[in-house]
């Protein structure tokens, strides 16, 4: 079970012997498809799922934000004066949004109150993006400032940039912001224009964690990167995003071989995230499943982004009845996949593929059933019976 506005009301309660003024949540994050086409100003479409991160506060008359956290069982603060960058853990994300909101010349309140969240940590669903923008929203809702998703994405991408010192695109916060509940959200990376786009009527969305992680992550997608930024040249473009694949077909002697296929992947992936949003709305989920079982094997081939778990578990997850699609999900070389199964058969599915993938992998997996969900919300907090 997702926690629930109660649950943290409820903990706030327990902590200060009160109820909280606000509670705040934002969701993590899955992308169904557009993958390694955000840095080439292409298309992404995630949705927003239902595990988060919440805090329940109150505001405080001195400029002092303290927190307790929940699921660290640590208590932290730190002053809005002069803020300081150190290796203070989850801290550092409050302290960076803090940061970053005042760098934009908003007039922060402190505050202080519980942390909690069930976004899976380091799992590729985005946590850090989720506790940026609840605190975010957090900040916003004691210093009375408007809410705009996609600023807020913005300023919580920079803090994630230069305080924390992650190189993220803007999908993770921009989702967590933005999202509308029952939606994915197609995201236009050059523009970042955003259009809810409606899940096909009876199916489910499953996250399926490899439980494999790689260290060569970091150097690979700088070296994709390089490839992509490479061929945008060769082709006198500012991005790949600019490239159909007739245009790229037609320039294929100017590229070496790897290359060429690297910018394939991107200009095919971008074509299939916007006819995917297509099936969508007109809820077609076969069509938007075979378009998933297309970016896996385009990652796979043409972007070697995938690994041998990630490709199991795929494999095993197409094999069950009830899957539309599956595809690698997230830079690659573990982490997770993603599929698109029916409602109905969710439950078996995940029964099914879990055991199944463990017996031919031992590695232990972690499943999730996901909804989608709505982006940042505050909402007074009282406790509801
Ligand atoms: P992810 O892929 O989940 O975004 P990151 O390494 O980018 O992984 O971010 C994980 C970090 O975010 C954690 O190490 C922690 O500092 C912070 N975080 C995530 N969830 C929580 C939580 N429930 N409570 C406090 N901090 C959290
Ligand atoms: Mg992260």
């Amino acid at each position: 079970m997702s926690l629930t506005w109660n649950d943290i009301a409820r903990e706030f309660l327990r902590c200060f012997g009160q109820e909280p003024v606000w509670v705040v949540r934002a969701p993590g994050r899955v992308n169904l498809i557009g993958e390694h086409t955000d840095y080439n100003e292409g298309f992404v479409l995630p949705l927003a799922i239902d595990r988060a991160i919440w805090i329940g506060l109150r505001p405080r008359q001195d400029r002092t934000v303290a927190v307790y956290s929940v699921d660290f069982q640590q208590q932290k603060e730190f002053s809005l004066e002069g803020l300081q960058p150190s290796q203070d853990g989850w801290l550092e994300y409050l302290k960076g949004v803090a940061w970053v909101l005042g760098e934009a010349g908003y007039r922060l309140t402190g505050w202080e109150g519980v942390l909690m969240g069930d976004v899976p940590q380091g799992a590729g669903l985005s946590s850090s993006a989720a506790l940026e923008m609840a605190t975010a929203r957090a900040f916003a809702a004691v210093s009375e400032i408007a809410w705009d998703p996609v600023r807020m994405a913005l300023l919580s991408q920079k803090a994630e940039n230069q305080w924390v010192g992650v190189q993220c695109g803007i999908m993770d916060q921009l989702v967590s912001s933005a999202a509308q509940a029952g939606h994915a959200l197609l995201i236009d990376c050059r523009s970042l224009h955003t259009k809810p786009t409606p899940l096909p009527e009876g199916t489910a969305v499953v996250v399926l964690d490899t439980g494999t992680r790689r260290g060569l992550v970091d150097s690979a997608y700088n070296q994709r990167r390089q490839q992509c930024e490479t061929a945008a040249k060769t082709l006198g473009v500012r991005a790949l995003r600019d490239v159909t694949l007739q245009q790229l077909e037609a320039a294929a002697g100017r590229l070496d071989p790897v290359t060429f296929r690297r910018a394939r992947h991107v200009a095919t992936e971008n074509a299939r995230t916007l006819e995917a949003a297509e099936a969508m709305r007109r809820g077609d989920k076969h069509r938007l499943g075979q378009l998933m079982d297309a970016s896996h094997q385009s990652l796979r081939d043409d972007y070697e982004v995938s690994s041998e778990a990630l490709n199991r578990m795929v494999e095993l997850a197409r094999a069950h009845p009830a899957c539309y699609g599956a595809r690698m999900t997230g830079a690659g070389f573990g982490g997770c996949a993603v599929a698109l199964v029916d409602a109905a058969g969710a439950e078996d599915f995940v029964r099914t593929v879990g055991p199944a993938y463990q017996q031919a992998t031992g590695h232990q997996p972690a499943l999730y059933v996901c909804r989608a969900t709505q982006g940042a919300e505050a909402r007074p907090g009282r406790l509801i019976d």
